[in-house]
C-alpha cells in the first residue's frame, strides 16, 4: 500500500462489516437532542406531562413500525425493530420514566434522562460485550421519543437521494433499517461498536461500515471525498491518487472473491484428504438463524440465549422461550440447533431482584452456579428446551462447568424437568446430546472425569484464555495479553481433543479462536472436528479447510508444542499456511 499523501486522515474505527467503498461523504444531522434542561411541573399539570410522554411513546411506537413495514420482505432483521417496540412499553424503562415524572414532578424529557443514565450504567457494567453493546438500543430508543418530545426533525434517511457514504454521530437500527442500497454506499459512526444492532444490520445489508470512530463528525465534511474499509475499520479523507488506485484494486479483488467465496459456502467444508468438519453458527438472537443459513452454515453451535433475559423487569415465561427456541430449531432442521442454558453473569442475573452487584462477576454467581442456585429459573428453561427438542434437531450445552458435580448436578435437573414434562403431558424429547463447555480451566484438566457423563464437549476460547491466563476479557489494558497461542491455551486445548479421542467424545470449539483462519489448521491438526463461528466468518473457514491436508499438519503439530511463547506459534502458523492465508486475507 502507498505512503500516505499529504492531506490526507486516517481515521480508525471498529470493523463493524467488512468490505470497501469509495465515494462522497454525507453527513446525517440528528440534532435537538444532547441538551436536555430540567424543570419542575406543578401537581396540577402532571398527568398532563405524562400524556405528553405517552404522545412521544406512540409517535416512536407508529414510526418504528412504520419502518417494519415498509422493510423489505428479504430484509431479516426487522426483530430487532421488534425488540426497540418492545422496549419502549417496557416498565423498567417506560413505567419506570413515568414515576420518575409523577413522584419527583419534574418533566418528561429530564425523567427520561435519568431512567436512561440509570439503565445504561446497569448495562455498560456487564463483563459480556455482547450485553454491553445493548445498552445501544436503550439509548436508540429514548432518543426516538427525546426527539419526539422536544420537536426535533429527524433526518429522513429513505428520502436521501444520491450516492453516497453516510457519516453520524450515531445510527440507530431503526435509521439503518431505512438505508436504500442503491444509494447508500456505507456507513461511518462516531459511536457503536462490532455487537452493535446497527453493525449487524450493516452485516446483513452487506455494506462497509466503521463504527465507534469517536471524532469522525469533527474530522468529515459534506462532500469531502472519503474511502470506507470496513474490513480493516479504517477511514481515509480526501484520499490521494495512489490510495484511490490501491483500494479500487483492493475493492475489486475482496468482491471477486467474496463472490466465489459465498457461492462456495453452501458446499461441505472437507479437507484436501477428505476429512469432513461441521462448520456451525454462533447467534444471540433468533432470527440470526438466517444468518446462519445465508453463510452456508451446517447447523447452530452455539445459541447464546441470555439476550431473552435481559432488558426486561421479568424473566420470560417457558411457553415464550418454548416459542422461540422452537422457530429456530424448525428452520434448521434436521441441522443441529446447541442452545447453550442460561450464562448470566452475577451481576445481569441480580439486576432483576435490586440486589445485584458482585465485586468481581467474572467469578461470581455466573452462568450454571447462578442456574443451581435458581433451580426453578433454570428448570422453566430446561423445560422449554425439551419441548423445543420434539421440532428438530437439538442439543443442550451447559456453560461454565468448572466442578464434575454441576455436571451431575445440572442432569439431574434436567431429567427433573423431563419427569414433570411427562406427568403434564406434554410433548418433550429428553434424549438429546448434553455436552458442556470446555471455558474454566479445571474442568479442561478432569475432562477424561467427566467424559463419560456427556455426549460431547464444547472449547468456549473467550473464557478458557480470561480464565487460564488470568486476563479480563473485557479490558482494554490486558488485550494484548489475551492469546489463544499462548502455550498453556494450545496444551489444554489438546488435552481436550486427546481425551475426547480416547473416549470417543466429540470435541467442538464454539470460542472466538475457532473465526480466525490462522488458528483452523491447528484446530484440525489436534483433531477439532466441529468449529463454531459469527454467521460471516463460515464461508472463508470452509474456504480455508478445503485447501488443507490434515496428514500434512503432523510434522507441523510437532513443533507448535514445542514453542514456548504465543508469538512463536503465530510466526509457524503464519510461515506454514501464509499463503492460503493471504489469499484469505483480501476476504
Ligand atoms: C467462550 O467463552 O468462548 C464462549 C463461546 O462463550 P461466551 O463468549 O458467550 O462467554
Ligand atoms: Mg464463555
Amino acid at each position: 500500500m502507498a505512503e500516505r499523501t499529504a492531506g490526507e486522515i486516517i481515521l480508525r474505527g471498529i470493523s463493524a462489516s467488512p468490505g470497501i467503498c469509495i465515494g462522497k461523504a454525507y453527513l446525517v444531522d440528528k440534532e435537538g437532542v444532547d441538551v436536555i434542561e430540567k424543570y419542575s411541573i406543578t401537581r396540577g399539570k402532571l398527568q398532563a406531562e405524562v400524556k405528553r410522554f405517552k404522545a412521544a411513546v406512540k409517535k416512536a411506537r407508529d414510526d418504528i413500525r412504520g419502518i417494519i413495514e415498509h422493510s423489505p420482505e428479504e430484509f431479516q432483521h426487522t426483530h430487532i425493530l421488534e425488540t426497540h417496540l418492545a422496549l419502549l412499553k417496557d416498565k423498567m424503562f417506560y413505567g419506570k420514566t413515568i414515576d420518575t415524572i409523577e413522584k419527583e414532578g419534574i418533566n418528561a424529557e429530564w425523567a427520561l434522562k435519568k431512567v436512561v443514565s440509570a439503565l445504561k450504567s446497569i448495562f455498560r457494567d456487564m463483563t459480556d460485550a455482547y450485553l454491553k453493546e445493548r445498552s445501544e438500543d436503550i439509548v436508540h430508543v429514548s432518543d426516538c421519543i427525546m426527539r419526539n418530545l422536544v420537536g426535533a426533525e429527524s433526518e429522513n434517511i429513505a428520502a436521501i437521494d444520491k450516492r453516497v457514504i453516510l457519516v453520524a454521530h450515531d445510527l440507530s437500527p431503526a435509521d439503518t433499517s431505512q438505508i436504500n442500497l442503491e444509494r447508500i454506499m456505507g456507513f461511518i459512526t462516531d459511536r457503536g461498536g462490532k455487537a452493535s444492532h446497527t453493525g449487524i444490520i450493516a452485516q446483513a445489508l452487506e455494506i462497509p461500515a466503521v463504527l465507534g470512530v469517536g471524532n469522525a463528525t469533527a474530522k468529515i465534511a459534506n462532500d469531502d471525498l472519503i474511502i470506507v474499509d470496513g474490513s480493516a475499520g479504517k477511514v481515509i479523507i480526501h484520499p490521494g491518487d495512489q490510495a484511490l488506485i490501491d483500494y479500487e484494486e483492493k475493492k475489486e479483488r475482496y468482491e471477486r472473491h467474496k463472490a466465489v467465496i459465498t457461492r462456495e459456502s453452501h458446499l461441505k467444508a472437507k479437507t484436501e484428504d477428505g476429512i469432513h468438519l461441521e462448520v456451525m453458527g454462533n447467534i444471540e438472537l433468533p432470527e440470526e438463524v438466517f444468518a446462519v443459513i445465508n453463510y452456508g452454515g451446517d447447523g447452530i453451535g452455539l445459541y447464546r440465549t441470555e439476550f431473552q433475559y435481559l432488558n426486561r423487569a421479568q424473566f420470560p415465561d417457558e411457553q415464550e422461550l418454548f416459542e422461540k427456541y422452537k422457530d429456530v430449531v424448525e428452520v434448521l432442521a434436521p441441522k443441529p440447533v446447541t442452545i447453550r442454558t442460561l450464562d448470566l453473569n452475577g451481576d445481569k442475573a441480580m439486576a432483576n431482584t435490586a440486589n445485584w452487584g458482585e465485586p468481581n462477576p467474572a467469578l461470581g454467581l455466573r452462568a450454571i452456579r447462578y442456574c443451581l442456585k435458581k433451580p426453578e429459573v433454570f428448570k422453566t428453561q430446561l423445560r422449554a428446551i425439551l419441548r423445543a427438542a420434539v421440532h428438530g434437531n437439538v442439543r443442550i450445552l451447559f456453560p461454565m462447568i468448572a466442578a464434575y458435580f454441576e455436571i451431575i448436578e445440572a442432569k439431574r435437573l434436567l431429567d427433573e424437568a423431563a419427569e414433570s414434562l411427562e406427568k403434564e403431558g406434554l410433548p418433550f424429547k429428553r434424549d438429546i446430546d448434553v455436552g458442556v463447555m470446555v471455558e474454566v480451566p479445571s474442568l479442561a484438566v478432569i475432562t477424561d472425569l467427566v467424559a463419560p457423563e456427556v455426549d460431547f464437549f464444547s472449547i468456549g476460547t473467550n473464557d478458557l484464555v480470561q480464565y487460564t491466563l488470568a486476563i479480563d476479557r473485557a479490558n482494554r489494558q490486558v488485550a494484548h495479553l489475551f492469546q489463544p497461542l499462548d502455550p498453556a491455551i494450545l496444551r489444554l486445548i489438546k488435552h481436550v481433543a486427546d481425551v475426547g479421542r480416547e473416549t470417543d467424545t466429540p470435541v467442538y470449539m464454539c470460542g472466538e479462536m475457532a473465526a480466525r483462519p490462522l488458528h483452523i489448521p491447528l484446530l484440525l491438526g489436534v483433531g477439532i472436528r466441529e468449529l463454531s463461528m459469527n454467521p460471516q466468518s463460515i464461508p472463508a473457514a470452509k474456504r480455508l479447510i478445503r485447501s488443507i491436508n490434515v496428514g500434512e499438519t503432523r510434522t507441523f503439530m510437532d513443533k507448535i508444542f514445542k514453542l514456548k511463547t504465543a508469538r512463536g506459534a503465530y510466526e509457524l502458523l503464519r510461515d506454514t499456511y501464509g499463503d492460503l492465508l493471504a489469499e484469505l486475507a483480501q476476504y
